[in-house]
């Protein structure tokens, strides 16, 4: 078992993710943005919503909940910020595995740490699902700022389209574009 007061600075560890706001609203100079943290719990919300047998589909709402973690101490780092994809990725490896010295080699923080991995090595059926809702949640938020910022937030769905690979996800990506288009 983790001792109890590493788990409760682990979770102050991640209490950032409640506090930083996604950088791709604040580039573009949205109010109130989301954080980190309501990213990931609606795609938990999004994987649990397919309904598709051949995929683990516990596997996805845990991966959903956990892929964004190592953001808590490296923050949100977008293509625009300038930091090369392999300086990101140790950037965030480097978190994940103090998350796990914090926590103790358990099977629970195992268990973290290999979705965080299987999700950054995009190979099983199970992280490309959870591909595509990181950026379908994107474009969902992105039309909620259009509207309620009256914002055009065009970038965001120029960089998604015909991007999304599982069937549920292009029937809501039309769903919103169709949306989108009574605006
Ligand atoms: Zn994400």
């Amino acid at each position: 078992m983790s001792n109890p007061a590493n788990v409760i600075r682990f979770l102050h560890t991640i209490e950032n993710l409640k506090r930083t706001k996604r950088t791709g609203w604040l580039d573009n100079g949205i109010q109130n943005a989301e954080s980190i943290a309501d990213h990931m719990h609606r795609m938990g919300i999004m994987a649990m919503l397919i309904d598709d047998p051949s995929l683990n589909r516990e596997k996805c709402i845990k991966m959903a909940i956990v892929h964004d973690l190592a953001e808590a101490v490296v923050g949100d780092i977008t293509p625009h910020a300038g930091v090369s994809k392999e300086d990101k990725f140790n950037l965030e490896k480097n978190a994940m595995v103090s998350f796990q010295s914090m926590l103790g080699d358990t099977a629970m923080a195992r268990e973290i740490a290999d979705l965080w991995q299987e999700y950054e090595d995009a190979q099983t059926a199970e992280a490309l699902l959870v591909k595509d809702l990181d950026k379908f949640e994107m474009i969902v938020q992105a039309l909620e700022y259009e509207k309620s910022d009256h914002k055009k937030l065009q970038g965001f769905f120029d960089s998604t389209k015909g991007k999304f690979r599982h069937p549920a996800v292009k029937a809501w990506a039309e769903a919103l574009y169709a949306e989108r288009e009574q605006l």
